[in-house]
C-alpha cells in the first residue's frame, strides 16, 4: 500500500481517567493539527475539549473512525516545550495525559473559550475630544468632567473602573460614538508593574553578592542551584537581583511560592524593586483573572510570573530562570489526583528549558541537601542575618520539670510579660487549632471520637462544638458521657483557642491576637491581621504553622513554642526533618531587626539530638545525622519511595486489592530482576477516614529506570483487576508521608 493511500489520524488526550490517548479523524479541511492544540471531540457521545499530542499514519479506513469536532485554536495553546514537560511528568507519575494537561490548563480554557481572554480597556482622549472640550455645554456636566478628567490623566489615560465611578456608562458611550475618546486593552490594570527607586535599592552583602554572581554566569544554561541562607538572610533581595538581572536580558521569571499568604509581601517588595512587569497566579484568584494572568505569562507580557504549586505549569514565551522559595516546604505537593512535587517538576523544567533553577530555603529538604552534597546542585550559602542581627537565642524549657497550666509553663509566662512590658511583640507557636484536642471521661476513660475517622474529635471554642479535622464533621458535644452518664467531661491538652484564652486570663492587658485556619478564612483577613501587627497593634500573636512561613515581625523579640515533641517519635520517616523545619523556620520570625530575639522550646525531651543542633543553629550537623539515619533504615533520598493507597466504603476490598497488587507485583519482579521490593500490604495508619476502610503498599527502588519500568508493567496489570473496581486506588510516586 502507498503512503497516500493511508489516512493521518490525530492523537487526542482526553481529561478522563484513561491511561492512553485516543484517536481521531482530521476535521474537514485539515491535513494536520499541531501538537498542543485543542480540539472538541466525543467520548462516548460526550463532547469535551481534548488536547491535540500526535498524529500517524493508519491504514483503517476513514469511516472507521470519529471525527473531531472542531478546532478551537489557531496556534497551539500549550506550547512544545511545555507539552513535553506534561508528558515527562504524566510518565514520571504515572498519570494520565490528559489529566495532566487539565492540571495545566486554566480553568476558562478546558472550555471551549479563546486562548486570548478579554482584557480590561483603558480610555484616552482624542485629539478631537482635546478640541471639543471647551466647545462643551455648561449643562452637559458628565461629558464633561469625563473630558476633563481624561485630559488631565497621563498618556495611558483611566482604566474603565475610574470612568464608571465618575459618570454612568450611557455618557462613555456617547463620548465614544461622538470619536472624543477612545480605547485600548492594557496591561497596567492586571499586571503589577515595578518602578525601580532608588529608594527601594538595598545594596547586597558580599555574601548576597557572591551568590548572585555566581548564579549569573550560569544564565544561559542548566544549573541548579541551592541557596541556603538563614532566616533573614536577604534571600529575596537575591531573587530580586536576579530578576532584574534576567528581565535585561530579554527573559522572564517564574518564582514559585508555597503560600498565597506570603505573595502580598513579595509582590510588595518586587514591585518597589523591580523595573519590569509582575503577573500573579494562585488558586484564590477568579478564573478569570487566572486566565489573564497565565496569558500575560504566555505571551512573554509579564517578566516575572510570581506563583503557587500549579505556577509551575504556566507557559513562558521567553523563560530564562525558575525559583523555588521555600523549597522544603510540603505545600508544593499536590496531595490528590495528579500528586506532583512542584519544586521537583522545576528542575525538571529548567533541565529541559536548559536554563537555571534556583531552590531557596533556610532549612532546606534532605533531598535537595543531598543533591548538593554529590555536587548536582550548586551550594550557595548564607551565614548571617543581613541586617547584622544577630540568631535568636534558642532555650529549652524541660517540661517534665516545670509545672504548666494549659500548655504553658512560668518562664514562657514570665518572658511574654517581659516583652509587653518592653513594648515588644511575641509569638506563641502551636501546631493545633482549636480549644482542646480530647474531650474525656474521667470515670470510665471514653473520649469522642469520629463517627467516620478513626481519630478523636476536637473541641472548639465557643461555638462548643466537636470537629473532625481530617473529614470536617462536627457535632454538640452532649453534657453526660454517652457511656457512663457521668456528668462532668473534661478538655484534655489544648489548642489555639485554649493558649489565647489562658494567656489572656495571665496577661490581661496584652492585644492577643490568633493565627489559625479557624480565625483567618479569607486570604484578605490574613492580610489585616498582619497589618494589625506591623503597625504595633497587637502584642502577642497565638498562631499554628500560618505564623511560621515567611513573614517579616521586625517588632517580634520572644518565640515561645508550646509543644515541641508531636513530630518527635512519630512513624512519619519525614517527622524529625519536618520538626527542624518548623523550629526553624517559627524561631526565624524573632529578632530579625536591631532587638535581638529569644525563643523558648517546651519539650517533654530536651536530651534529643534534633534540639541541641538547633540550639547551636547547626543545620548542617543535623542534616549529616538524619541523612545516615534515613541511609540506614533505606529511606529517601537514598532509595525512591511509590505508595499504592487503596480506599473504599467496604471493610476489606482495601485490602484484598493491595494484597493482590503484591502478587501482582511479585509476579513481574521475579521477571524483572531488580533492586525494587516490596513491603507488605496494610491497612493505612489511620485505617478509616472519612467512612472508607484504607490499605496501602509500599514500593522501593533504587535505579530509578528500573522502577519505572516496573511501575508501567505493574499498573497495566493493575487495571485489569476485577477487585481494583470496587475501590478507589491510585500511585503516589515520591510521597511525602507513607501514612
Ligand atoms: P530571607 O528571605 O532570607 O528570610 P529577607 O530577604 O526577607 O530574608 O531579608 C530580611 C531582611 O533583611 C529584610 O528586611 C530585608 O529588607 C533586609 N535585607 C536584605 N538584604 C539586605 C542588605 N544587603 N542590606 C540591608 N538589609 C537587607
Ligand atoms: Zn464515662
Ligand atoms: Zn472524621
Amino acid at each position: 500500500m502507498t503512503t497516500d493511500k493511508l489516512n493521518t489520524v490525530v492523537q487526542v488526550a482526553v481529561p478522563i481517567r484513561l491511561r492512553k490517548v485516543l484517536d481521531y479523524q482530521l476535521p474537514e479541511g485539515y491535513s494536520s493539527l499541531a501538537e498542543g492544540t485543542r480540539v472538541r471531540i466525543t467520548v462516548k457521545l460526550r463532547e469535551m475539549t481534548g488536547i491535540v499530542v500526535g498524529s500517524k499514519k493508519s491504514e483503517l479506513p476513514e469511516e472507521g473512525l470519529i471525527r473531531v469536532v472542531r478546532v478551537l485554536d489557531e496556534s497551539p495553546c500549550i506550547p512544545p516545550s511545555l507539552l513535553k514537560l506534561l508528558r515527562w511528568s504524566s510518565s514520571y507519575y504515572h498519570h494520565p495525559l490528559g489529566e495532566v494537561i487539565q492540571t495545566a490548563l486554566p480553568s476558562i480554557l478546558r472550555g471551549d473559550s479563546k486562548i486570548k481572554p478579554d482584557l480590561p480597556f483603558r480610555y484616552y482622549l482624542t485629539s478631537n475630544g482635546a478640541e471639543a472640550l471647551n466647545g462643551i455645554p455648561k449643562n452637559a456636566t458628565n461629558q464633561r468632567l469625563l473630558l476633563t478628567e481624561l485630559s488631565k490623566a497621563s498618556p495611558d489615560g483611566l482604566s474603565s473602573s475610574t470612568l464608571s465611578k465618575l459618570a454612568p456608562s450611557s455618557s462613555t458611550k456617547l463620548l465614544r460614538d461622538r470619536g472624543w475618546i477612545n480605547v485600548r486593552e492594557d496591561s497596567r490594570d492586571f499586571l503589577y508593574v515595578g518602578q525601580e527607586q532608588d529608594s527601594a535599592a538595598i545594596a547586597l552583602n558580599q555574601s548576597q553578592r557572591s551568590a548572585v554572581s555566581e548564579i549569573s554566569v550560569a544564565l544561559q544554561r542548566y544549573q541548579p542551584f541551592l541557596l541556603q541562607g538563614v532566616t533573614g538572610s536577604g534571600k529575596t533581595e537575591i531573587y530580586l537581583e536576579l530578576a532584574t538581572r534576567v528581565i535585561k536580558t530579554g527573559c522572564q521569571v517564574l518564582l514559585l511560592v508555597p503560600e498565597i499568604a506570603l505573595t502580598p509581601q513579595l509582590i510588595g517588595r518586587f514591585k518597589r524593586g523591580l523595573n519590569g512587569k509582575i503577573a500573579v497566579l494562585h488558586s484564590r484568584l477568579s478564573n478569570k483573572d487566572r486566565h489573564i494572568a497565565w496569558w500575560a505569562a504566555r505571551e512573554g507580557i509579564a517578566d516575572v510570573i510570581l506563583g503557587t504549586r500549579s505556577a509551575v505549569f504556566v507557559p513562558l514565551a521567553r523563560p530564562g530562570m525558575y525559583i523555588v522559595d521555600e523549597e522544603h516546604d510540603s505545600a508544593y505537593k499536590q496531595q490528590e489526583g495528579f500528586r506532583y512535587n512542584a519544586r521537583d517538576l522545576i528542575v525538571k523544567r529548567a533541565q529541559q528549558d536548559d536554563i537555571p533553577a534556583v531552590l531557596g530555603s533556610a532549612t532546606p529538604s534532605l533531598e535537595s541537601m543531598q543533591n548538593a552534597k554529590i555536587g548536582r546542585y550548586g551550594h550557595l550559602v548564607l551565614r548571617d542575618r543581613a541586617r547584622g542581627a544577630m540568631m535568636p537565642k534558642i532555650s529549652l524549657l524541660n517540661v517534665k520539670q516545670l509545672p504548666l497550666t494549659f500548655g504553658i509553663s512560668s518562664p514562657v509566662l514570665e518572658a511574654l510579660r517581659l516583652r509587653l512590658d518592653r513594648g515588644e511583640q511575641s509569638i506563641v507557636y502551636i501546631n493545633r487549632r482549636g480549644f482542646a484536642p480530647i474531650l474525656w471521661c474521667p470515670k470510665c476513660n471514653w473520649r469522642a471520637r469520629c463517627s467516620r475517622c478513626d481519630v478523636y474529635l476536637t473541641l472548639h471554642r465557643p461555638s462548643n462544638q466537636l470537629r473532625c479535622h481530617h473529614c470536617g464533621a462536627s457535632n454538640k458535644p452532649s453534657e453526660n458521657c454517652p457511656d457512663c452518664k457521668h456528668i462532668s467531661l473534661k478538655a484534655v491538652g489544648q489548642g489555639t483557642q485554649r493558649v489565647e484564652e489562658t494567656l489572656q486570663k495571665y496577661l490581661p492587658s496584652a492585644r492577643i491576637v490568633r493565627f489559625d485556619s479557624d480565625s483567618i478564612g479569607k486570604a484578605n483577613v490574613l492580610a489585616e491581621r498582619l497589618a494589625q501587627v506591623l503597625e504595633g497593634n497587637v502584642d502577642i500573636l497565638v498562631g499554628t504553622q500560618l505564623l511560621a512561613k515567611g513573614h517579616n515581625f521586625p517588632a517580634v523579640t520572644l518565640v515561645c513554642i508550646v509543644d515541641a515533641d508531636s513530630g518527635l517519635y512519630s512513624f512519619d520517616f519525614r517527622a524529625v526533618e519536618r520538626l527542624y523545619q518548623t523550629l526553624t523556620q517559627v524561631a526565624g520570625r524573632a529578632g530579625r531587626a536591631s532587638r535581638s530575639g529569644q525563643v523558648l522550646v517546651q519539650t517533654q525531651y530536651p536530651e534529643n539530638s534534633a534540639f541541641s543542633r538547633l540550639m547551636e543553629n547547626d543545620f548542617s550537623g543535623f542534616v549529616d545525622f538524619e541523612l545516615k539515619q534515613r541511609q540506614l533504615a533505606n529511606c529517601p533520598p537514598f532509595v525512591r519511595f511509590v505508595l499504592l493507597r487503596a480506599e473504599s466504603v467496604s471493610s476489606d476490598s482495601s485490602i484484598r486489592f493491595v494484597t493482590a497488587a503484591a502478587q501482582l507485583g511479585q509476579q513481574i519482579l521475579r521477571k524483572q530482576s531488580s533492586s525494587i521490593r516490596l513491603m507488605d500490604p496494610v491497612p493505612s495508619p489511620m485505617e478509616r477516614r472519612s467512612g472508607r476502610y484504607r490499605a496501602q503498599l509500599l514500593v522501593t527502588g533504587c535505579v530509578e529506570t528500573a522502577l519505572h519500568r516496573f511501575l508501567d508493567n505493574w499498573l497495566n496489570e493493575l487495571d485489569k483487576l476485577e477487585i481494583g473496581r470496587r475501590v478507589r486506588w491510585s500511585l503516589d510516586v515520591d510521597p511525602l508521608d507513607i501514612y
